[in-house]
């Protein structure tokens, strides 16, 4: 029988959902996204999350860690401070990719998670979560959580919960948005976002470009960005997906004698992933 709860994502759907800044907007309206990545070993991770943020038309992007200066280097329109506590206003955090899984990055996942915003939370930080269930526990109830794992991530945190990732993705991903009360984003060929209330929706566009270092960094950029807007999480972490598969598609036929077939299009790094923002 067909699933009344599963969707299969329309580029209309995404086109509906994006804010585009109208006359009465600003760039509060338009949203501020908070990124908390990247560490000294992986400062690239931050350049990333946060380009993606500011190229996906967040209103403001704020940047808060220990690749401050890197980061502010490369996005001029960025802020950038040392820590979050000082970070100021934000609509949305992103937190996770390239933070290490040390003392500094736990701090750092334990002040996102503080704050009373819709949260992503990517890489090191899942890997955190699980590690530290109390960071969990300690979290501010009412943030909407929208945690983004690929598969080895999915069975770090989900695997101590009894739920195992079998080939049934869409059912692994059901059952750890509902005991997490959490939006579950799980990537793969074709990714699948999952509600805790049982909406789940798949993105059937794919582009095998994306299989590359740092392009789960520029998905997260997106998904904070999109949250930031006050989009449902649900719909912002689907709506992210779409976009993420498109600035690959884009970038894989950037050379105009390639076609959009992914077997022949031209090699697509992260970098390039996230010009074709
Ligand atoms: P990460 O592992 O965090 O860098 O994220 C990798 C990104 O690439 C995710 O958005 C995945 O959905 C995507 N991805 C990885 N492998 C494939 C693949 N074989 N085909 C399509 N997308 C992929
Ligand atoms: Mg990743």
């Amino acid at each position: 029988l067909p699933d009344p709860d599963l969707i299969v994502l329309e580029p209309d759907d995404v086109g509906y959902a994006w804010r585009v800044p109208g006359p009465r907007d600003d760039k509060y309206t338009q949203g501020v996204t908070g990124i908390a990545a990247g560490s000294a070993n992986y400062p690239g991770a931050a350049v990333l999350s946060s380009g993606a943020a500011v190229l996906a038309t967040s209103g403001m992007v704020r940047y808060a860690g220990y690749a401050a200066d890197v980061v502010r280097g490369r996005w001029p329109e960025l802020v950038a401070t040392g820590n979050v506590e000082d970070a100021g206003r934000v609509q949305a955090w992103v937190v996770g990719p390239g933070l290490g899984t040390g003392q500094a990055g736990r701090s750092i996942l334990a002040a996102v998670l503080h704050e009373a915003v819709p949260t992503c939370v990517d890489a090191d930080g899942i890997t955190l979560l699980a590690a530290n269930p109390a960071l969990w526990d300690a979290r501010d109830p009412d943030a909407p959580v929208v945690l983004t794992p690929h598969d080895r991530e999915f069975a770090r945190i989900a695997e101590p919960l009894g739920i195992k990732l079998g080939a049934d993705r869409v059912a692994a991903a059901r059952e750890l948005a509902k005991r997490l009360d959490s939006v579950v984003l799980l990537k793969g060929n074709a990714t699948v976002v999952a509600a805790p209330d049982g909406r789940t929706l798949v993105n059937p566009a794919t582009s095998s470009w994306l299989a590359t270092a740092g392009s789960g960094d520029v998905l997260t950029g997106l998904v904070g960005a999109l949250l930031a807007t006050g989009l449902d999480p649900w719909l912002a972490a689907g709506c992210a997906a779409w976009a993420h598969v498109r600035a690959g598609e884009l970038a894989a036929t950037a050379d105009a004698s390639a076609t959009a077939d992914e077997e022949t299009g031209v090699p697509t790094p992260a970098s390039r992933i996230l010009e074709a923002i």
